[in-house]
C-alpha cells in the first residue's frame, strides 16, 4: 500500500529530476524501457559535470594552482563518497575506470599476471555478460588456463550444487554476476562468496546490474573485487568503478602504466605509486567521477530501499501483465529477479517487435544483450528485453502492453 502511495505522490516530481523523460519520439511520449543498458541522467548530476568545466576545471594531482586543487579535492571527495556508497572499508579500494568492462579487464590481467598458470580454473557462470567472458577468455589464453561455467536451471537460476562440484585445486578465481543483464535473475553471491572462501578461493563480482537496484555494501558481502558502471546507476558515461580488497590490490600488478601510477620512472626502473593511484595510469575522467559521486547521491536521497520496493511493485505488475498476454513467453523466472523481463512473441522476430514498439515510443532492447552463452543454452538467439527502473510507471507498462497487442495483431 506504502509503494501505491508512493506511486500516486511521488512520480512525477521524481520523473521532473530527469530531462529526458519528457521528450517525445516519433510525436509520441517516450517510454524509456532499456535501462539496463543505460539509465538517463537527473538533472543534479548534469549540473555537477558542467560544473567542474565551467568552475574550477584543471588536471588533477599535478599542478600546485588552485584548479588542479580544487579539481583534485572534487574527484577525491567522490571517491570518499563511492566508498561510503558501497561501504569499502578503505578509500584506498577504490578504483576509478571506464566502467565495468574496464574494471573486470583490469582484474583479469592484474590477476592473471601475478596468480594464473598452466592448469589452473577459472570459475563463471552460463549468465554472464559478454564483459565478464571475453576477459577471462583472453588471460585464459595467455597463461594456459580454462574457464569452468556453473550451469542454470530452466528458470535461469545458478545451479549451486553444481557450482560446489566445480570447485577444485585448481580454481583460482570465481566471477560472477550479480543480476543478469539478459535474463533479470539476481544471482546468490553472498552464498557464492561463502562457499568459495571455505575453499580459499577470491570472488569477483560483476555489480553492472546490482549496484542500482538494492543497497550493496561489499564490506558485508565480503567479496574481493566489485565492480560497475556509472551510465548504468544515473551517472556518465566511461566512469566506473572497482573496489578490491586492499591485500589484493597491493598484491596485483598495475594493469596500465603511465602519468600518475608511478613512484620513480628512471630508464632502468619504475616503481609504482601508493593505492589507489598505481592503478589509475593517465587522466583520469574527473568530470565523470564527479558527476558519478553526486548521481550516488541522488539515489541516497532518493532512498535506495524506496527504489527497491517501487522497482520490485513494476516488476510484478509487469510480468502479470505480460503473463496475460497469450502467444508471449518470458525467458527467465526466477523467484529473484531485478527489474528486467525478457520475452518472445510467439512467430514474431525479436527485432521485429522492438522496431514496432520503437515506433510507438516504446524504448526496449533487443537481440543477445552481450550474453551469448546463455541464449544458447535456452536455444534462442535473443530476446526483446525491458528493464525497468524507479522512475517507470504502471502507465508506461499498460502503454507498453497496447503496443505488443498492436505486434501481435500486425502480423496476425
Ligand atoms: N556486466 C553486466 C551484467 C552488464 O549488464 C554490462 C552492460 O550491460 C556490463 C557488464 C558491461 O558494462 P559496461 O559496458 O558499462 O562496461
Amino acid at each position: 500500500m506504502r509503494i501505491i502511495i508512493l506511486e500516486l505522490k511521488d512520480i512525477a516530481e521524481i520523473r521532473a529530476d530527469f530531462p529526458l523523460l519528457s521528450k517525445k519520439v516519433y510525436n509520441k511520449p517516450l517510454v524509456y524501457f532499456d535501462n539496463g543498458a543505460t539509465t538517463q541522467k537527473p538533472q543534479c548530476v548534469l549540473d555537477a559535470i558542467q560544473e567542474v568545466f565551467t568552475s574550477y576545471n584543471g588536471n588533477i594531482h599535478r599542478g600546485i594552482h588552485a584548479m588542479s586543487d580544487m579539481t583534485s579535492e572534487a574527484y577525491e571527495n567522490a571517491r570518499e563518497r563511492v566508498r561510503s556508497f558501497i561501504n569499502a572499508a578503505r578509500k584506498e579500494e577504490v578504483i576509478f575506470t571506464s566502467g565495468t568492462t574496464g574494471s573486470i579487464n583490469s582484474v583479469a590481467f592484474s590477476f592473471g599476471e601475478r596468480y594464473v598458470g598452466p592448469g589452473d580454473e577459472i570459475i563463471i557462470s552460463n549468465l554472464e555478460h559478454h564483459a565478464n567472458i571475453v576477459p577471462w577468455q583472453m588471460m585464459c589464453q595467455r597463461k594456459g588456463a580454462s574457464l569452468r561455467i556453473i550451469p542454470v536451471n530452466d528458470d535461469g537460476e545458478i545451479l549451486i550444487d553444481e557450482f560446489v562440484k566445480l570447485l577444485s585445486p585448481r580454481t583460482r578465481l570465481v566471477s560472477v554476476t550479480q543480476a543478469s543483464n539478459a535474463l533479470g535473475t539476481i544471482v546468490p553471491v553472498g552464498e557464492i562468496i561463502r562457499i568459495a572462501h571455505s575453499a580459499g578461493i577470491p570472488v569477483l563480482v560483476d555489480g553492472a546490474q546490482g549496484v542500482q537496484h538494492d543497497v550493496v555494501d561489499v564490506s558485508e558481502l565480503d567479496c574481493d573485487f566489485y565492480a560497475f558502471s556509472g551510465h548504468k546507476i544515473y551517472g556518465p558515461t566511461g566512469i566506473g568503478i572497482l573496489y578490491g580488497k586492499q591485500k589484493w590490490l597491493e598484491e596485483l600488478p598495475p594493469y596500465q602504466g603511465g602519468g600518475d601510477m608511478v613512484e620513480k620512472v628512471t630508464f632502468e626502473k619504475t616503481t609504482y605509486n601508493e593505492l589507489p593511484f598505481k592503478f589509475e595510469a593517465g587522466t583520469m575522467n574527473f568530470a565523470g567521477a564527479i558527476g558519478l559521486a553526486r548521481a550516488l547521491d541522488y539515489v541516497l536521497e532518493t532512498g535506495r530501499k524506496d527504489i527497491a520496493a517501487r522497482e520490485k511493485m513494476l516488476l510484478d505488475y509487469a510480468t502479470g501483465k505480460l503473463a496475460e498476454i497469450r502467444p508471449l513467453k518470458i525467458y527467465g523466472n526466477s523467484k529473484n529477479k531485478i527489474s528486467t523481463i525478457s520475452f518472445l512473441i510467439d512467430g514474431i522476430h525479436q527485432y521485429d517487435t522492438g522496431t514496432i514498439l520503437d515506433k510507438q515510443g516504446i524504448a526496449v532492447r533487443t537481440g543477445t544483450h552481450c550474453a551469448q552463452p546463455v541464449m544458447d543454452r535456452f536455444g534462442i538467439d535473443g530476446t526483446v528485453r525491458i528493464s525497468m527502473c524507479f522512475y517507470n510507471t504502471l502507465e508506461e507498462i499498460d502503454t507498453l502492453c497496447t503496443g505488443i497487442e498492436k505486434v501481435i495483431r500486425m502480423f496476425s
